[in-house]
């Protein structure tokens, strides 16, 4: 019976108690949606879904008529939700977890600017105001070497956006050492050639040097570009062209820093910053908003007030443009108290040494072979390759890696020599109860937790 007609007609008493409609629980791991995913999930997973579904309608959270959609959708995995995961990888920027874990700050902006938000009105005038205002000036007051601020939809954006603005039907001046695939297949230089610009490719693999750059100008020039090799190293017989060298060669300078970092990190001396790169010369900064700035997808460009405006006028722009939400997050981000991508990166070795050995010691005391190892962690795709940071995993036998990575909370951990380490680098202190927990129900071969958090 719909519930529009529950309110309507005359009832029963049977009727009038709609925890009566609440489906079973065998008439629902009987239905073929349940049963498809009895196999990957196991039938306490399944089963936890279903009665914390029944729990909220008991309690009045849910029409009993949803029953069965609030659990299929609260199946980890399930195509109708994405599930929160404990990152025990030991990579700190993890492109398949979504990259930076979003601080308390940014996921608070994120529920706010989720209803109607000044994004692009100015509250004490009624007129219309720069979009995104906020998290430009947030950018800008991080970074005052650059004389303007735009954000893209990501870091492939920002140099789509340079490529057609200062380059259209002419050539963009890479070091052959520069030409970088991101992931998943996508070339940084296939992407600049699809806009109708030229790749000039100078210098070897291992080697470029400034005449290399300087033989290639002419009058189709539009840019030099440096991409930071922010996936990958060279070693050993190499070098290369910093920017301020770069930028005494007379066209504009676009350096892809590639990570996000405004301003240098001590722990990171080798990776690019923003701030560094705009002193030295270059016209333009690009940027990831996701990984090393620790904030959501965007793409930041930074540099020269006359180009960037110039980006921002672009007919392409508009089809780049970020939403609200990532505005929202992004000021938040670059405002608020250290994320958790750098909260991660500057945990103490010992900290982490000690959490290692109590969780291992706990969960010992509970017959389960956990051991307390020392670890490396890494930032990863997002940059700063081949940094390893000292860490400490709790070790355990490798079959518990697909019982914590299908529990609930699924925990992604990493196997090494034939054990499955969880690096205590990329979690939160706070998380370490929680991480047992799922250790535990891992061993037991139930779910840690009833229902998925909400919140
Ligand atoms: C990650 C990266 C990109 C791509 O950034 P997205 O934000 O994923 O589009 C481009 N250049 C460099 C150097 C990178 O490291």
């Amino acid at each position: 019976m719909a519930s529009t007609d529950a309110m309507s007609e005359p009832m029963s008493d049977a009727d009038s108690d709609p925890r009566r409609r609440i489906p079973r629980t065998d008439a629902l791991l009987a239905d073929p949606r349940f049963a498809a995913a009895l196999p990957a999930l196991g039938r306490p997973v399944v089963k936890a879904a279903i009665a914390a579904a029944q729990d909220r309608a008991r309690a009045g959270a849910l029409p009993p008529e949803r029953v069965a959609e609030a659990a299929l959708a609260a199946l980890p995995g399930s195509a109708a939700r994405l599930s929160e995961v404990v990152n025990a990888s030991g990579v700190i920027v993890h492109t398949n977890l979504g990259r930076a874990a979003l601080s308390e700050a940014a996921r608070t902006a994120l529920l706010t600017a989720a209803g109607s938000t000044d994004v692009e009105f100015d509250l004490a005038t009624g007129a219309r105001a720069r979009r995104g205002r906020g998290a430009l000036a947030a950018l800008a007051e991080r970074v005052p070497e650059a004389g303007g601020v735009h954000v893209v939809n990501n870091n492939a954006a920002a140099l789509l956006l340079c490529a057609l603005v200062l380059a259209p039907g002419r050539e963009i001046v890479i070091s052959r050492g520069e030409l970088v695939e991101i992931g998943d297949g996508f070339r940084i230089p296939e992407l600049l050639a699809a806009t109708g610009a030229r790749l000039r490719e100078v210098g070897t693999t291992n080697r470029t040097h400034l005449d290399d750059y300087r033989a290639a100008l002419g009058p189709d020039t539009g840019f030099i570009l440096k991409v930071h090799p922010s996936n990958f190293e060279v070693t050993g017989f190499t070098s290369g062209v910093g920017t301020a060298e770069l930028a005494t060669l007379g066209p504009p300078v676009v350096h892809d820093v590639g990570s996000g970092l405004l301003r240098p990190h001590p722990l990171l001396p080798g990776e690019p910053d923003a701030a560094t790169a705009l002193r030295e010369g270059a016209a333009l900064v690009t940027a990831s908003g996701d990984k090393l700035l620790g904030g959501p997808q965007a793409g930041l460009l930074l540099g020269e007030a006359e180009l960037v405006e110039r980006l921002r006028r672009h007919p392409v722009a508009r089809a780049l443009r970020v939403d609200k939400l990532t505005l929202a997050a992004l000021e938040a981000t670059v405002r608020g108290p250290v994320p958790p991508v750098v909260a991660a990166l500057e945990r103490g070795e010992a900290e982490l040494v000690e959490r290692a050995r109590a969780l291992a010691a706990g969960l010992a005391a509970d017959g389960i072979p956990a051991e307390a190892v020392p670890s490396r962690a890494v930032v990863g795709g997002g940059g700063a390759p081949g940094v390893e940071l000292p860490s400490a995993a709790v070790a355990l036998p490798e079959r518990f890696a697909a019982a914590l990575r299908t529990g609930r909370p699924p925990v992604v951990g990493r196997i090494e020599a034939g054990r499955c380490l969880l690096d205590l680098r990329t979690v939160e202190a706070a998380q370490d109860a929680r991480l047992a927990a799922a250790v535990r129900a891992a061993a037991a071969g139930a779910p840690a937790e009833g229902d998925a958090p909400c919140t």
